[in-house]
């Protein structure tokens, strides 16, 4: 078993990791930047080492300060969490270099996974439904063109190195493609240094939903179910729910066993997603996340696994603590992203806390790192905190969320509460009728009128 856990992260996804490593009577150490000194994960971790300056390229994406804190402190292992360097191969590559374990799948899966041209020719083989598209990368306009119209419009020029919703643009039309190739390109090349694209399909009125995905060095893969991700702002998750309304047992039970046949083709180590679009009882792949998601939890909820608890394991060398047939799902569960953030506008509202009182109670679980009198700073993510309910079935889990909401109190940031409360009124919402494009229009149809 590994002895020391250093956490190459912040905010409640480091507090989250600490928490595990507590549990499993494992040190952990808490890195931060300047910024962060008075930071909770610093203060709950066994020791910290301040790795920088406050933006992120001077501390929590400095790998060679990262790796001297693993040697000052003596961690044996270090846990990326999500962002960040969580999916750096070179990163990987380093602590292993080093003798020192990284949490997380090798290199080489990192790297084929993070180019979503590869991983998409890498799922066709391994016998994984994908969305239609180009058969790899587009180089031209031509090229794109002569793709797009094979498949029929509308279509969606993606980055190969994409991440965030970011380098995507959709041509409705064949006039539209010309401008949406070119600015793709170079949203891709500004974001990511790397201007490769491809084509797919464009799906109309599809859900998001991910298989969880669990594979120890022992041949053992197993799939934790689904979650649906369906509730997105700019291709960005907003709410996330397990399990899916739209799929049935035999859905489930089928697309699962594909997966993790697919995991065990490739000897897959750690936790993984396999993200799909899902339209018309079909399910079509579009990429594959090789780390902990930030929803992660609600897959904890309906099963009971604690899925860094099994990460740090397998990383370890040991075996899943489950089996396929351990695993049932259990109720239904529903999380909330609380960010720093006008709820209307989703302008970033950094600032000090004044009041923080978070909701509890049965069912209730909120992962934050933040305190009465915090101030969030302005130089990373600003989410204040993810809140996951559980109950036995969906509509106990609404009125569940609606209690847990009203017992919030937050005070001095805006937050994007009061949007959770506008879903709570709605009735596709309550229906859980909708798809990946439902919010965007919720928005627009909801938002205040300006004169
Ligand atoms: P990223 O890595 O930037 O998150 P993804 O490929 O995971 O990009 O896609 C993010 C979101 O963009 C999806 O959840 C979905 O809402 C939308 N999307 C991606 N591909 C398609 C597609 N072919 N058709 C329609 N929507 C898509």
């Amino acid at each position: 078993m590994v002895s020391k856990v250093l956490i190459a992260n912040r905010g409640e996804i480091a507090l989250r990791v600490i928490r595990a490593c507590r549990e499993m009577g494992i040190a952990s150490v808490a890195v931060h930047s300047t910024a962060d000194e008075q930071a909770m994960h610093v203060r709950l971790a066994d020791e910290s080492v301040c790795l920088g300056p406050a933006p992120a390229a001077k501390s929590y994406l400095n790998i060679a300060a990262i790796v001297s804190a693993c040697e000052i402190t003596g961690a044996d292992a270090v846990h990326p969490g999500y962002g960040f360097l969580s999916e750096n191969a070179k990163f990987a590559d380093i602590l292993e270099a080093h003798g020192i374990t990284f949490i997380g799948p090798t290199a080489d899966h990192i790297n084929l996974m993070g180019d979503k041209i590869a991983a998409k020719a890498k799922a066709i083989e391994l016998g994984i439904p994908v969305v239609p598209g180009s058969d790899g990368e587009v180089k031209n306009v031509d090229e794109a063109m002569a793709a797009s119209r094979e498949m029929g419009f509308p279509v969606l020029v993606k980055a190969a190195s994409g991440g965030g919703g970011r380098g995507m643009k959709i041509a409705e039309t064949e006039k539209d493609l010309a401008e949406a190739f070119t600015t793709a390109r170079s949203e891709a090349k500004a974001a990511f240094g790397d201007d490769a694209v491809y084509i797919e399909k464009y799906l109309k009125k599809p859900r998001h939903i991910e298989i969880q995905v669990a594979c120890d060095t022992h041949g053992n893969s197993v799939h934790l179910g689904e979650r649906d991700c369906s509730l997105q702002r700019r291709h960005q998750k907003v709410l996330e729910e397990a399990p899916s309304t739209v799929l049935d047992e035999k859905a489930r039970a089928d697309i699962g066993e594909i997966v993790t046949n697919a995991m065990k083709g490739m000897s897959y180590r750690g936790v993984g997603t396999v993200e799909f679009l899902f339209e018309d009882g079909e399910f079509y792949f579009i990429e594959m996340n090789t780390r902990l998601q930030v929803e992660h939890p609600v897959t904890e909820a309906i099963t009971g696994i604690d899925l860094v608890r099994e990460q740090i394991r397998v990383a370890a060398g040991e075996k899943l603590s489950f089996t396929q047939d351990d695993i049932e799902l259990k109720g239904h569960a529903i999380e909330c992203r609380v960010n720093a953030e006008n709820p209307e506008t989703f302008i970033p509202s950094p600032g000090t806390l004044h009041t923080y009182h978070a909701p509890g109670g049965l069912g209730v679980r909120m992962d934050s790192a933040v305190f009465s009198g915090y101030t969030i700073p302005p130089y990373y993510d600003s989410l204040i905190g993810k809140l996951i309910v559980h109950a036995d079935d969906r509509e106990a889990c609404l009125r569940r969320l609606s209690r847990a909401l009203n017992e919030f109190a937050i005070d001095g940031v805006e937050t994007t509460l009061p949007l959770f409360d506008r879903l709570l009124e709605n009735e596709d919402f309550h229906a859980a009728d909708y798809d990946i494009h439902w919010l965007e229009n919720f928005l627009e149809s909801t938002a205040p009128k300006g004169d």
